[in-house]
């Protein structure tokens, strides 16, 4: 049998429950490959499916998880064999599909990608879809000009959360100046930990610029909260300096002028992780093997078992949980 974390709908306040159970592997979906999976992770959008908020989830009973890691015990594809290592992240597995909650997961052999060389199953987790999406949002900014000898420190926002903290790491460790925008003060030695050399209140960067363009002050932005900060950013962008859009857990709206793109160039990159193709996938998995300090890694992550997922997504929405949440989907 299967070990899940099984949310069914009920006529309560959030309109769902959750439980760990154990179902049939027939009840699986359908796919090519079945993976034992030994870790999943707790993201900001787990947060919402365990919540029952943001329409993520159309039919119950669901199985959350939108990543996990494993070793494949069968399959019917070319790409792997039983005994390889993998990694899934996205593809809409936990939200349209059942996810990596569950001891099992079957799923298409096109959105798995292989373990890469130097990096655990449980590192692979404390990574997920928050690090492999800051390394997204490096890739696209590097892409776009950025280099640590440019003018100017590049901002990262939500910078104690999950994407945030890996991305100060990752940053960081590649030469780069990183100032970090936090909303919590007692996070502040620890973003220094991660090799922040500047730390920013999240109440500066709420406060709109006086003109639409103010002191070129950022080489880069990887943003993580949209809302009234993302405009402000914009303004202080260096001429031709990039922010790539990560993420809205501050809000969805935006308040910005288009100046900053008539006179200094800049661009606003979106990130789409879910849906990134396999290629660009096995670019962003090694480069993290080998970018992102692992020691760093494991000191920003905290693993729990699988019945304290549902209590992790509520703090999650909150804006509680600082680093990463590793869920150990066999304990
Ligand atoms: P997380 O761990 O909860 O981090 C979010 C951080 O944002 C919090 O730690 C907090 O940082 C800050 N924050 C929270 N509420 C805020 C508010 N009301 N105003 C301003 N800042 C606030 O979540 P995550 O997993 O890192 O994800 C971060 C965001 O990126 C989420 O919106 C998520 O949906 C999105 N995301 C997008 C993609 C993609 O593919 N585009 C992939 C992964 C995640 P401080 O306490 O340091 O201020």
């Amino acid at each position: 049998p299967v070990r899940a974390l099984i949310l069914e709908q009920e006529t309560g306040e959030s309109g769902v429950r959750a439980s760990v159970q154990e179902v049939s592997e027939k009840a699986l979906p359908e796919g090519d490959v079945l993976v034992a999976v030994h870790y999943s992770d707790l993201n900001y959008k787990d947060g919402l499916v365990l919540g029952g908020l943001g329409r993520l989830v159309r039919t119950y009973p669901h199985v959350p998880g939108i990543d996990f890691a494993g070793v494949v015990e069968a399959s019917a594809s070319p790409l792997y064999k039983p005994g390889d290592s993998v990694i899934l992240t996205g593809w809409r597995v936990g939200e349209v599909r059942w996810g990596g909650y569950a001891s099992k997961a079957r799923v298409k052999a096109e959105w798995l990608v292989p373990l890469p060389e130097g990096m655990t199953l449980h590192q692979a987790m404390a990574i997920g879809t928050a690090g492999f999406t800051a390394m997204l949002a490096l890739m696209a900014l590097e892409e776009h000009g950025l280099q640590p000898e440019n003018k100017g420190e590049v901002l990262v926002t939500g910078a104690a959360g999950g994407v945030g903290s890996i991305a100060v790491a990752l940053l960081a460790n590649l030469g780069y100046r990183v100032a970090a925008v936090t909303g919590r003060p007692d996070t502040h030695d620890y973003l220094r930990a991660l090799g922040a050399t500047t730390i920013v209140d999240r109440s500066e960067l709420e406060t709109p610029p006086k003109g639409p363009l103010a002191a070129e002050r950022w080489s880069g932005a990887i943003d993580n909260v949209g809302g009234a900060s993302l405009g402000t950013l914009l303004a202080g962008l260096c001429y031709w300096a990039s922010c790539a859009s990560v993420g809205n857990a501050s809000g969805i709206a935006f308040n910005a002028t288009v100046i900053p793109f008539l006179l200094r160039g800049v661009n606003l990159l979106g990130i789409d992780s879910a849906t990134c193709p396999r290629e660009r996938r096995l670019v962003a998995w090694p480069r993290l093997a080998r970018e992102l300090p692992m020691d760093k890694l494991a000191a920003i992550t905290h693993t729990v078992p699988l019945g304290e997922a549902p209590a992790m997504g509520r703090h999650i929405l909150k804006g509680i949980v600082r680093g990463r949440t590793v869920i150990d989907v066999n304990s």
